[in-house]
């Protein structure tokens, strides 16, 4: 496949609107075309919306921080004008978004061009893309496989150069697992790091948007115009937000970095283990001092997150109604048919699985024993965090036990589907800070499949997240290694997918 705009990295496209070499239009002319071929078989993309996306290139002024920069947006962050359809049937063809989400609105105020909409599982609830209304994202490594998710089309497009970088959400590890599966970088911020204003809300008190880059460069980049305080968000946090930039480069010697002994255990895919526990030791040849931790609550964390993720969804799902967005079935016979016809043609079926789940934890006589109950569990995982962080400054492990599955393996198997999340959920609950780049491949079938190296930092502390991620990735080169469907190396996908 011939090179385009979408192979470089953002630093480098600023690069060459700085030197002149090439202007924000001719960049998205280029990025545009390239677009439909680029995604054809991966088809991270839910929409692209290329008159919008011109008219700001036109505009655009390169001497902003992100200024001509084009960015995907997964399609559960507004963008005004734009569909917002959260891969959903309930919102596919009934909504517009009135407004431009805060992320939105930094990322304009910086230069950046929001292009496109990228897939999800239904209101960001999964970890492959299946769950979307639309249609699977295939993964580029290999077309039969799952990108993850629930962030999945925004890893796919920027793992598949189709994008040069883009936004995503993480409430259980969506962003993370992904990049992971997709061999991208990914970065959950602390939570209140960035305003969840004109985010759907999934589960309000964990989700966070979040960058998915091909470096920490561009991670850092994209962070510094999403964060900061919002008073439209009331969970957003007052405190200073540094330049992520600037220590990036520093040497890691003398860094203490925690491995969990929970996270290293038997039931990780053999070769995962593996390019993790190389990480580990190039780690500590860049001077990093290796502690053994513990987080001995982790075996808690799934069920605690299924309960509160579960809760705080039906509630927040209850605007739709087919009243007040999106979907209204066509004939009801009263309201209260309208509400529930509404919802159950509108929502899919882990949708629903997880209202009813919510609705039950919440319901009198069940409130303590399962809500109540997951809420102090939670404030023990939180607790394990900061005891593990007296003793080291990051913490390493797989950002996911296994590379990326087939496309229908864990379909029928929600327990199976949750269980991908298990290294990811727990940094959600504790509301601290994560990220995950490329470390490596793992041989599966006749694949050879990205993973993921998970950091996991002090709530507020993305600087030393991003120092260790970047000396790690400057000491190899998995974040430059192509996918089949961009080198052109493809098998074409099994039939039956
Ligand atoms: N996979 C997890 C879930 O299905 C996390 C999703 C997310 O982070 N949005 O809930």
């Amino acid at each position: 496949m011939s090179s385009a705009i979408a192979d470089l990295s953002l630093a480098e496209l600023q690069q060459r609107f700085r030197n002149g070499d090439i202007s924000p239009l001719e960049a998205m002319e280029d990025l545009l075309e390239e677009i439909p071929r680029r995604d054809a078989l991966t088809r991270g993309y839910n929409s692209v919306d290329a008159e919008a996306a011109l008219a700001a290139a036109e505009a655009a002024d390169p001497g902003l921080p992100l200024g001509g920069l084009p960015i995907a947006i997964k399609d559960n962050i507004n963008v005004v004008g734009q569909p917002c359809t959260c891969s959903s049937n309930i919102l596919t063809g009934t909504y517009t978004s009135p407004y431009d989400a805060t992320v939105i609105k930094r990322l304009c105020a910086a230069g950046a061009i929001p292009v496109g909409r990228t897939n999800l599982d239904e209101f960001a609830m999964g970890s492959s893309t299946e769950n979307s209304a639309n249609h699977t994202t295939k993964n580029p490594w290999d077309l039969d496989r799952i990108p993850g998710g629930s962030s999945g089309g925004s890893a796919a497009v920027v793992a598949g150069r189709s994008a040069l970088a883009a936004l995503g959400s993480d409430t259980g590890g969506s962003i993370r697992q992904p990049a992971a599966l997709c061999g991208c970088v990914g970065v959950k911020p602390t939570y209140g790091r960035v305003s969840r204003y004109g985010l759907v809300a999934f589960a309000s008190s964990l989700d966070q948007i979040g960058p998915l880059t091909r470096t920490t460069t561009d991670a850092a980049l994209l962070l510094n115009a999403i964060c900061g305080l919002d008073p439209a968000d009331s969970t957003s946090l007052p405190e200073a937000v540094p330049d992520f930039t600037t220590d990036l480069g520093r040497d890691i010697k003398g860094l203490r970095i925690g491995l969990p002994r929970e996270y290293f255990v038997d039931g990780m895919h053999s070769g995962v283990r593996s390019a993790v526990d190389k990480a580990i030791a190039q780690l500590q040849s860049l001077g990093a001092k290796i502690v053994d931790v513990s987080l001995p609550h982790s075996d808690y964390a799934v069920a605690t997150y299924y309960i509160i993720a579960t809760a705080e969804a039906s509630s927040n799902l209850a605007r739709f109604d087919g009243i007040r967005y999106g979907h209204r079935s066509p004939d009801p016979a009263n309201l209260l048919d309208c509400y529930r016809k509404s919802r159950e043609e509108g929502f899919g079926d882990e949708v629903k699985r997880r209202i009813i789940l919510g609705t039950y934890v919440l319901s009198s006589g069940y409130y303590d024993a399962y809500y109540l109950k997951a809420q102090k569990v939670r404030t023990l995982i939180r607790r394990d965090f900061e005891e593990a962080f007296r003793h080291c400054d990051v913490i390493a492990s797989a950002t996911s036990p296994t590379p990326a599955f087939r496309v229908g393996e864990k379909t029928d198997d929600p327990l199976q589907m949750y269980l991908a999340d298990i290294f990811t959920i727990a940094n959600n609950l504790a509301g601290i800070c994560g990220i995950s780049i490329p470390c490596g491949f793992a041989e599966a079938g006749e694949s050879r499949l990205p993973v993921g190296l998970q950091l996991q930092g002090k709530a507020l502390d993305e600087t030393t997240l991003l120092r260790v991620a970047h000396a790690y990735e400057q000491s190899t080169d998995w974040h430059r290694q192509l996918p089949p469907t961009v080198s052109g190396a493809h098998r074409p996908p099994a039939a039956s997918c």
